[in-house]
């Protein structure tokens, strides 16, 4: 595995960089300036210097488009404004490429050696009065033709002299509002974001004997906010625990979770070689409140685990030499859907869920898989293919949506049921990722991996047609591919019952800042998802609500003559059952109000894992806490 993925990495790496190795030479000599300042930060303004060492002639700047972990072209270059380039004082005249906004053309004049850049970043869902979340592509140009790795920047960072922050960076001084860090590639610098603010804390979770450092570090908009239990704490060590017990090896030099906690920013994580950048869903909530931190709980495990799986190891389309060149995204079934199922096994081993919240998790995510109307035309491969983080939740059942994420965690589950019953208990999943990711300990230089290389390793831990195992599941459409059988091989099974699980009423019960209320996934009954407030949100292609014309974009009304809440749809469907009558469904849209008949008389159905009896329980394997180690 170690000598095929180096040689495929180099041919990568030559292959990407042809067309650029004869103008390595040509790169300016110097380290580019960039100072970043938030001088008002309920203004959310950052205001962005560069001073860019360059030679006289032609010269072509890139604002950040392809993003790494974003699998997109989503470079936020609509926000970006007020560009102004100079030389000594002198402005110099910039055009706009005609096919790609991303793209800015200008001529140095004769005896410039360097020039000064100018420009704002409205920060609007990083940016509070209290906290900053800085990542590095959103504030800086850089230039073309020249491999990010190539092009070295001396970061500064102008805030509040009250704010602390946590950053994989290495500081070189600190002096009132002023950071400045040591110089390093820009490709570095994108992959190593900021989070300050003045409700800051940062807990030390380096395992006892290791000299690799692992922290914690946490920003918030009030000092509750960050106020994590000694519990929480336990768990998260647990993590990295679990986490060395599992890949046997480290690939950076220290690593910070960058964890977010406010109710006003956007919600997400974005992984790194050596930090991650996590918003928490549950914002300044996640930490105090149990159902909260239960749906967020996975979230650094899952962006830890890139550290390995997607930034160290990563699949080869998806390695270019700087953020223009488009990436290819068709392995994204295992650079997301492994990590998927690594960290939420991370999330049961550490402690952070109990084996009952993970099979709860699972339930829920297979009983929506399982109602992807979508997968009878569209292969799991296509999805990855046209990754798409911004599109409507209406009919996405039948659209599909990112579904690698959720369908990969099942195949691998499935991945690794099969190597354990065909290797009757010698051989896990855990063989596999101690042979792809333990090598080259301690280095974070990527390897590039292709599928070819995971059939083979699969085949090393445990021979068996792996192709075409994984080939029938991401190719084919339903009713070919085996969605549940990793679930079947495991020893449990997905049924649905009529109560709802703890996971799935906190899903609808809990929701970030103002979503805060009561929701209702009803697609495995009568075929709705509705919003807090009552709005359709998706409809079963095909299903009971579909038949009767319902809608996405509509709004219920009442249901059999009573004003619609959550509870009164529960128990109309309850009804039904014994009353076999039709749901009588009133509901808007448009301005149109309409009587809908909803024929359905399933009852409630809630998603849940029972053990089948007299076979192996593979779960309780797969996520019983590993024996830690000696700390490396
Ligand atoms: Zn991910």
């Amino acid at each position: 595995m170690k000598r095929l993925s180096l040689l495929l990495g180099a041919v990568a790496l030559a292959a990407s960089m042809s067309c650029l190795a004869q103008t390595d030479a040509k790169i300016p000599a110097g380290t580019v300036a960039l100072t970043v300042r938030l001088p008002v930060p309920t203004q959310k303004l950052l205001y962005v210097t560069e001073v860019m060492p360059v030679k006289p002639g032609p010269l072509t700047l890139y604002y950040p488009k392809w993003i790494p972990g974003d699998h997109s072209p989503d470079g936020p270059i609509n926000e970006f404004m007020g560009l102004e380039i100079t030389a000594s004082g002198k402005r110099i005249a910039w055009q706009r490429d005609p096919l790609d906004r991303f793209t800015f053309h200008l001529t140095v004049p004769p005896a410039v050696d360097k020039i000064d850049i100018s420009f704002q970043f409205p920060s609007k869902d990083r940016v509070t009065p209290n906290l900053l979340d800085l990542t590095w592509d959103h504030v800086a140009l850089y230039q073309a033709g020249y491999p990010t790795k190539l092009q070295m920047f001396q970061p500064t960072l102008v805030i509040p002299a009250d704010w602390h922050y946590g950053s994989a960076l290495d500081t070189m001084n600190r002096s009132g509002q002023s950071i400045t860090f040591k110089p390093v590639p820009f490709n570095t610098l994108v992959d190593s974001p900021v989070i300050a603010g003045k409700y800051f804390r940062k807990v030390d979770l380096t395992p006892a004997g290791s000299s690799v450092h692992r922290y914690l570090d946490m920003v918030g908009d009030s000092a509750a906010a960050v106020d994590i239990s000694e519990a929480q704490i336990a768990d998260y060590r647990g993590l990295v625990e679990q986490a060395q017990a599992l890949f046997h090896s480290h690939h950076y030099d220290a690593y910070h979770l960058l964890l977010t906690l406010s109710d006003y920013t956007s919600v997400g994580g974005l992984e790194h070689h050596q930090s991650s950048d996590d918003r928490a869903r549950g914002g300044s909530k996640m930490l105090a409140d149990a159902d909260h931190f239960m749906l967020d709980a996975s979230l650094l495990p899952h962006e830890y685990t890139h550290s390995w799986n997607g930034k160290f190891m990563r699949p080869a389309g998806l390695w270019q030499p700087d953020f223009e060149h488009p990436e290819r995204t068709s392995m994204l079934w295992s650079y997301e859907g492994l990590t998927v199922y690594l960290g939420d096994m991370l999330t049961a081993r550490s402690g952070l869920w109990s084996p009952q919240t993970w099979r709860e998790a699972i339930a829920y995510r297979a009983a929506e898989m399982a109602h992807r109307t979508g997968r009878a035309w569209r292969p799991l491969i296509d999805t990855t293919t046209a990754v798409d983080y911004s599109a409507p939740g209406a009919w996405a059942n039948w659209r599909r949506q990112n579904d690698f994420y959720p369908e990969g965690e099942l195949l691998w589950l499935a991945v690794d049921t099969k190597i354990r019953q065909l290797s009757h208990d010698k051989h896990s999943i855990d063989d596999f990722v101690r042979a792809f990711y333990s090598i080259d300990n301690g280095s974070f230089v990527t390897h590039t991996y292709t599928i070819d290389d995971v059939v083979n390793a699969l085949n090393r831990v445990q021979p068996y047609d792996w192709a075409n195992v994984l080939h029938t599941w991401l190719d084919g459409v339903n009713p070919q591919v085996p969605l549940l059988s990793g679930i079947e091989s495991s020893g449990w099974k997905l049924v649905y019952t009529d109560e709802p699980s703890r996971y799935q009423k906190a899903l609808e019960n809990v929701g970030p800042g103002e979503l805060e209320g009561s929701s209702i996934n009803a697609m495995f009954s009568v075929g709705l998802k509705l919003n807090h407030r009552g709005g359709v949100s998706d409809v079963l292609w095909n299903g009971p609500a579909f038949k009767a014309g319902l809608a996405p974009g509509m709004k219920l009304i009442s249901i059999n003559g009573q004003a619609y809440s959550t509870q009164v749809l529960r128990t109309e469907i309850a009804q039904a059952q014994q009353t076999r009558k039709p749901l009588q469904i009133r509901a808007q849209g448009d301005g149109v109000t309409n009587l809908y008949t909803v024929d359905y008389d399933g009852g409630l159905k809630y998603p849940h894992l029972v053990r089948e009896q007299g076979t192996t329980d593979y779960l309780k394997q797969i996520l019983a806490p590993k024996p830690v180690g000696k700390g490396s």
